[in-house]
């Protein structure tokens, strides 16, 4: 597998692309409409027997997948992948109406992955039905996970997971060898798995993957972080990118790697100022990134996140704040203002280094 793949959807700065814009990204096939009537797009990559269906933007706010699904089209066209043997089915954004808001739920104001038993919206039943056309051997549900998640300290910027087929969480035979298809493809990768960990295995009847499980439809989940440093996920692009290649294409011999992947925690903080003057007290206090679109644009804002005793928590930056005094009170979940010693701080926004 190539090392240095040249795809400006990994390496872009962008995180969100506006709908129309992702419209004419690529010929798109249309499979219905949404509850509000913007088109369930798709496309496929080559022509082999072996049937591969990837899907994203199931949750409109996380994006990452839909990062890797142009990628992997854009490489195709470039011929910097392969694919022989295989046909790859792609669908980049399966929840449209969640996705021109930046938001979680549907238009209708429903978590699709919540609606896999009782399939109420057109979204969910439409792409269930996409996939149960194309008779997969395997499937990747791409979403993002929240920047809480650690694995043993360090920001967890991919977790996978291979999801159970009922409540007691039994490693039936074909869970076992997907288990094992995904390890044998992480060693074949040979790259640092330090922040990559497994996503809980609790049974979910309600969510996609635990329902295509359920009924013997192969899958694989691969949940988008932000590494240190890389608010746009471009890390997690590449990585998530990678191991659907290689998982493609890796056989399912006995392999315990993914097995041993850490599973992930939460209680992860973004940003931590320690030992800040407040109030007459000493406190920590945590502020994390809210992103919304504004318009068309992509933007975030700091907001107050937790203040106290943070020392227990990892996180993934750290300033010494015992020279700043704050003169205002701090509300959770409200934008940060005021001096956090070199940076100041209006409505959220950093105006000053
Ligand atoms: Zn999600």
């Amino acid at each position: 597998m190539s090392t240095n793949f040249d795809s400006t959807y990994l390496t872009d700065k962008q995180w969100y692309i506006p709908y129309s814009e992702l419209q004419s990204a690529c010929k798109w096939e249309i499979i219905g409409y949404s509850s509000e009537e913007r088109p369930l797009l798709y496309t496929t990559l080559g022509h082999g027997p072996r049937s591969i269906c990837i899907w994203a933007g199931m949750h409109g706010n996380e994006t990452t997948g839909v990062f890797i699904i142009l990628s992997l089209i854009e490489l195709f066209q470039k011929k910097q992948i392969d694919l022989e043997g295989f046909t790859l089915h792609l669908m980049p954004v399966a929840n449209p109406d969640a996705y021109v808001r930046y938001s979680r739920r549907n238009g209708l104001g429903i978590d699709l992955n919540r609606d896999f038993n009782s399939f109420q919206t057109i979204e969910s039943a439409k792409l269930v039905g996409w996939i149960k056309m194309h008779e997969p051997e395997l499937c990747f549900n791409l979403h993002d996970q929240r920047t809480i998640f650690h694995v043993g300290g360090h920001s967890a910027y991919t977790s996978l997971l291979v999801p159970s087929a009922e409540i007691t969480r039994t490693i039936t035979p074909m869970r076992r060898a997907l288990m094992n298809r995904l390890g044998n493809a992480l060693s074949s990768m040979q790259v640092d798995l330090t922040g990559v960990g497994r996503y809980t295995d609790e049974y979910y009847p309600t969510a996609i993957g635990d329902y295509l499980m359920a009924n013997g439809i192969a899958n694989i989940l691969i949940e988008s972080g932000v590494k240190e440093g890389d608010l746009e996920r471009r890390a997690a692009r590449e990585f998530g990118l990678r191991t659907i290649l290689a998982t493609i294409s890796a056989n399912d011999s006995p392999s315990k790697v993914y097995d041993q992947l850490p599973l992930n925690e939460q209680g992860q903080f973004e940003w931590v100022f320690t030992n800040v003057l407040y109030a007459h007290m000493r406190v920590d206090v945590a502020i994390k990134r809210f992103h919304f679109i504004n318009g068309h644009a992509a933007d975030y804002v700091y907001l107050v996140d937790e203040i106290g005793d943070l020392k227990a928590k990892p996180r993934m930056k750290e300033v010494d704040g015992t020279a700043i005094a704050l003169a205002q009170p701090l509300e959770l979940e409200k934008p940060v203002n005021g001096h956090f010693g070199d940076y100041l701080f209006e409505e959220g926004k950093i105006l000053s280094l």
